[in-house]
């Protein structure tokens, strides 16, 4: 169906039995989805009230190969928009446990840099030891050349 064809619709009456301009509105209806139609203004879909009973189809009747299409289309939408709530809310948690996987791992990181003395810090107490070795083999060296000379 072209746009052009869905604008050239069905001309309706300007006023309803109440004397004022109806509404244009769309069914959502499974027999008739999508499908337009003139009604009283009173008129409401959710509570069924009519206003002055005044109704016409603008659209022409649906075929059955469009109606069971249509149909299809509008499940598969509300199952695609299940499936990225689904999608969203894993995202959400993979989100958290990566965050929780990237501050155990700075842990893990910082207590390795300590650990193979490269980059340690003094301050750290577990760090002192590995240090005052270092100074320790320095100054046996020192000595040992000092010996040799
Ligand atoms: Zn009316």
């Amino acid at each position: 169906m072209s746009h052009s064809s869905y604008q050239s619709a069905r001309s309706f009456p300007s006023k309803c039995y109440c004397g004022i301009p109806p509404k244009i509105e769309t069914s959502w209806t499974s027999t008739n989805l999508g499908r337009r139609f003139v009604a009283c203004k009173f008129y409401d879909a959710m509570s069924g009230r009519r206003g002055c009973k005044f109704f016409d189809w603008i659209d022409e009747e649906i075929v059955e190969w469009h109606r069971v299409i249509t149909n299809q289309l509008v499940l598969e939408k509300k199952l695609m928009r299940a499936e990225i709530g689904n999608l969203k809310q894993e995202v959400c948690l993979l989100q958290d446990q990566k965050a929780r996987l990237v501050a155990q791992n700075e842990k893990l990181s910082k207590k390795l840099r300590c650990t193979s003395m490269d980059g340690c810090s003094p301050a750290k107490t577990g760090c002192n030891a590995v240090i005052f070795y270092a100074a320790i083999a320095m100054l046996i060296i020192v000595v040992a050349k000092l010996l040799v000379a």
